[in-house]
């Protein structure tokens, strides 16, 4: 089945008692049993609930993976992934990293004796030279937060491999539709539901999609042990958002062409990030991994000032300056004060990411408009 096929009928079924085409959103807590230990398979919300279960097996579907388990935030599930190490054990992972799981992995898992290097991953050998026989996970993020630095997945797969470590690839920017990392050798990819999964800016939810069995079992022992369960009716929003993924995505893709073009053009910019320029530094990588390049964009403004970057920002009429990414109509960020402000100003830039960057999620509107309000907030 081709991919915008599954995007509307994978994993979903009509109700069987009524014949609901949409998954009813079960808001209930408990399930009555026959008798005790006699049950149709749910006994307690959070650790089954049938709305929950027909989003998982979506998920699953769409990255052609076995198992798919949601999480009430993206940071919930990536907090269940951290749970399956150990004290002692390491992590590597880029350096210019989504802020909030460089904030879980250092302030909150460092504390349990876990190790984190951070690198930039777009230089293979970083990745190796950082590998010890105490690393249990490789923390990929591709294209990169705010960046859009494009990471080989099959290369950093081939190295955890060789290291026996677990290959995790936080696939929030490019979605199933632009690449699908388990089969470039990953053994998890990690969602934020809240962006271009759900699509639309109402709901807040994480997932993973797995194929091997026993990581699955581990992953719903602690989702359940753990309870970062969303509840049915964000489940719901989100299977609704999945049924328009493909067609969304390609919107974002096209008009984050001619947006990232316009800017290249701009005599007052000095430079765009955006991984569909040929001189993008990994532009080969993404183009063999990638199906497209998406509708995430950065630039820095001539004269690398942060005050020319906050009136822009203020300026823009249909780009509202918020955090978030991913849903249908378009925003701006800045990243040093805003996403990326719990990463130290060092951090952020050892790992380039100026004071004056502005970020886009550039939406699915007519391009025009779009790109009459980036000229009028340029000036
Ligand atoms: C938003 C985001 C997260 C965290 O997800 P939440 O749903 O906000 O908890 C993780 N990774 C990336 C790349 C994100 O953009």
């Amino acid at each position: 089945m081709k991919f915008g096929t599954k995007a509307i009928h994978a994993g979903v079924h009509p109700d069987p008692e009524t014949g609901a085409i949409m998954t009813p959103i079960y808001q209930t807590s408990t399930y009555v049993q026959r008798s005790p230990g006699d049950h149709k398979g749910f006994e307690y919300s959070r650790t089954h609930n049938p709305t929950r279960s027909q989003l998982q097996d979506a998920l699953a579907a769409l990255d052609n993976g076995k198992h798919g388990l949601a999480f009430a935030s993206g940071m919930a599930a990536i907090d269940c992934i951290v749970k399956l190490l150990q004290p002692g054990d390491e992590v590597i992972s880029t350096n210019d990293l989504y802020g909030g799981s460089y904030r879980l992995f250092t302030k909150v898992y460092a504390a349990y004796g876990i190790k984190f290097h951070f690198v930039p991953m777009h230089d293979m050998t970083a990745v190796e030279a950082a590998v010890t026989e105490r690393t249990k996970l490789i923390w990929v993020e591709t294209p990169t937060n705010p960046l859009l630095n494009v990471i080989d997945i099959a290369a950093a797969s081939a190295v955890a491999k060789k290291a026996g470590a677990l290959l995790v690839v936080d696939n929030t920017f490019s979605t199933p539709y632009l690449q699908t990392p388990l089969e470039l050798g990953a053994d998890m990819v990690m969602y934020s539901l809240t962006k271009y999964m759900a699509g639309h800016s109402d709901t807040v939810m994480g997932a993973v999609v797995v194929n091997d069995d026993e990581l699955h079992q581990r992953l719903s022992f602690y989702q359940n042990a753990c309870g970062g369960t969303p509840g049915p009716q964000d489940c719901f929003l989100v299977l609704r958002g999945l049924k328009t993924l493909h067609v969304r995505m390609q919107r974002h893709c096209e008009n984050g062409r001619k947006v990232a073009e316009y800017l290249k053009a701009h005599p007052k910019v000095e430079k765009v990030f955006w991984p569909g320029f040929q001189d993008h530094p990994n532009h080969e990588v993404a183009a063999r991994q990638m199906r497209d390049f998406g509708g995430m964009i950065s630039f820095v403004l001539k004269g690398d000032r942060k005050e020319d970057a906050v009136a822009t920002l203020e300026k823009f009429q249909l780009f509202s300056l918020a955090e978030s990414l991913g849903g249908v109509e378009s925003l701006s960020g800045h990243p040093a004060t805003m996403t990326h402000a719990s990463i130290p100003a060092e951090e952020r830039r050892k790992a380039g990411l100026s004071d004056s960057l502005i970020r886009l999620s550039v939406g699915i509107e007519d391009a025009e408009d779009l790109i009459e309000d980036l000229a009028q907030a340029i000036g």
